[in-house]
């Protein structure tokens, strides 16, 4: 690449994580010419790369290795399984291989320009690019901001140790540690805790708040807790970590708050306590663009940033930090661009913790409507009750409906069981339509399924379930 070599660009994206690739792809559709930069070798960003697929394909092995030892229960036994870390590595990677060439080719297909190295606005219209060959400026008509976030990193913490990791390292599947330490009981930390569990990890979990996963409502996350406590050496809720030591048996790792053991050495310590957006260093004042001192860009429902041709979406516009919430701003961003009056109006995000159970929510919380004054109408079915729950052995899962106690529009759900994560999809539909308790319980759900809870959860609103008894 030569020092001048300059490329012009209709729409010039930046990242290619699941918000930027989707952007860059829209955009190609719509028939702009489009010059996507992204600083790693391959596309798909944190997601495809070190997040939410890679962690799925490690999970399903997780899955498998706890189905086979429950099966036991059902009267088929299996021997304990014999793991082949660099097969599971392998299969994992092989996943991710898979989904960037199709990217790749992808981008190919549209015609969409690849350009590989570290952006830097130079101007509201240009952006330098810098990579191992040198350095290329692209100047564009509009830019997508797609940045991401990267793992918080705890201050005084020992980074620079092999044997402290975030997800990425978490990830890599280096080794199974003898006894895992993840701090921060969320999403990622839940689920790199069943991968390592599953392959063989003595696990401490240490949360800050009183449960994990905050966000969710407490008595979906009760069947979670209930069913990771018997399997992890401990769980300390309300508790930080102040300090880590490195020594050459393992870190050692010091406590602080309400459930607070004494210190203890673990071989390797996971920190998973969130994200943070990466709108610093971007040269983003080069550009005019505002950033606030987190890192996050303001933007308007259509994706618009201070500067009226210069758009971000994905983590780096602000919570929450979800693939899913990105693709959506994305093509928000490139429709605008192309001149369609899109904005961006869904009414829910769902989130889901891939873990064993799954948990899945979307909507209004009831700790957000308690917090918030709002009446709601809720009910709750226990797959106890589920003929499908106990033929897999699984009675611990429960499907939560809340709704509007005038109306009866759905306002929320939540889900907590296997699978909790596709059923929740209905939920989502079923909010957007702006549909009540009566068009889920109408509407005939195939028997005997775990999807037909969502609609017994309804029927328990509407009060026509049969599956249960509820006292007058
Ligand atoms: P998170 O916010 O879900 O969880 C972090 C947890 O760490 C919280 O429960 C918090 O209370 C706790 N915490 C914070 N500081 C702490 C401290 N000093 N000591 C102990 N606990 C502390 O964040 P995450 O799990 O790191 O995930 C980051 C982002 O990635 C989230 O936005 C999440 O939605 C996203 N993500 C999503 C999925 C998914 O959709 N399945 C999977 C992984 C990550």
């Amino acid at each position: 690449m030569s020092e001048n070599a300059s490329l012009h660009a209709d729409v010039l994206v930046l990242g290619a994580g699941p918000g930027g690739y989707t952007a860059a792809f829209r955009a190609a559709d719509l028939g702009k010419k489009v010059v996507l930069v992204e600083r790693y070798p391959t596309l798909g960003g944190v997601c495809l790369n070190v997040g939410c697929i890679p962690s799925k394909a490690l999970l399903h092995s997780a899955q498998i290795i706890h189905e086979t030892a429950e099966s036991a229960n059902t009267g088929v036994r299996f021997a304990p399984p014999e793991i082949d870390l660099d097969k599971v590595r392998d299969h994992k990677n092989k996943v991710v291989k898979t989904l960037t060439m199709g990217l790749a080719a992808m981008a190919r297909q549209r015609g969409v320009t690849v350009i590989q190295g570290l952006g830097r606005f130079v101007t509201d219209r240009s952006l330098a690019v810098s990579s191992a060959e040198g350095e290329r400026t692209v100047t564009f008509d509009h830019a997508i901001i797609a940045v991401g976030s990267q793992p918080v990193k705890i201050p005084g913490f020992p980074h620079d140790d092999p044997r402290l990791i975030d997800s990425t390292g978490a990830l890599e599947l280096a080794d199974i540690p003898a006894r895992l330490l993840i701090v921060g009981g969320g999403i990622i930390g839940l689920e790199m805790a069943t991968i390592y569990h599953a392959l063989g990890s003595a696990i401490t979990v240490v949360e800050l708040m009183d449960q994990l996963i905050p966000g969710c409502d407490a008595d979906l996350v009760k069947p979670l807790h209930q069913r990771v406590k018997k399997w992890y050496e401990n769980i300390h809720l309300k508790t930080r970590v102040t300090r880590i030591e490195a020594r050459a048996e393992g870190l050692e790792v010091f406590f602080e708050g309400e459930g607070a053991p004494a210190s203890a050495v673990f071989d390797k310590v996971l920190v998973a306590v969130g994200r943070r957006p990466n709108g610093l260093g971007i040269g983003a004042e080069q550009a005019g663009v505002q950033v606030d001192e987190r890192g996050f860009i303001p933007v308007d429902r259509q994706q618009r940033t201070n500067v009226p041709h210069i758009f971000a979406i994905g983590d780096v516009v602000g919570n929450p930090m979800l693939a899913h919430k990105a693709t959506h701003e994305a093509k928000v961003a490139a429709e605008v661009i192309a001149g369609h009056k899109s904005a961006f109006q869904a009414l829910t995000i769902p989130s889901v913790a891939y873990t064993d159970p799954e948990l899945a929510w979307m909507g209004l919380t009831e700790t957000q409507a308690r917090a918030q004054g709002i009446a709601v109408e809720t009910a709750t079915f226990p797959w106890a009750a589920s003929g499908r729950a106990l033929g897999i052995g699984r009675r611990e899962g429960l499907t939560k409906i809340i709704v509007d106690p005038e109306t009866h529009r759905i306002l929320g759900a939540g889900m907590v069981g296997p699978n909790a994560g596709e059923l929740i999809g209905e939920a989502v539909l079923a909010l957007e339509m702006g549909a009540d308790v009566a068009d889920i319980a109408l509407t005939i759900h195939p028997h005997p399924t775990l999807s037909e809870t969502f609609a017994f959860a309804a029927e328990m609103v509407e009060g026509t379930i049969t599956d249960l008894y509820l006292k007058k």
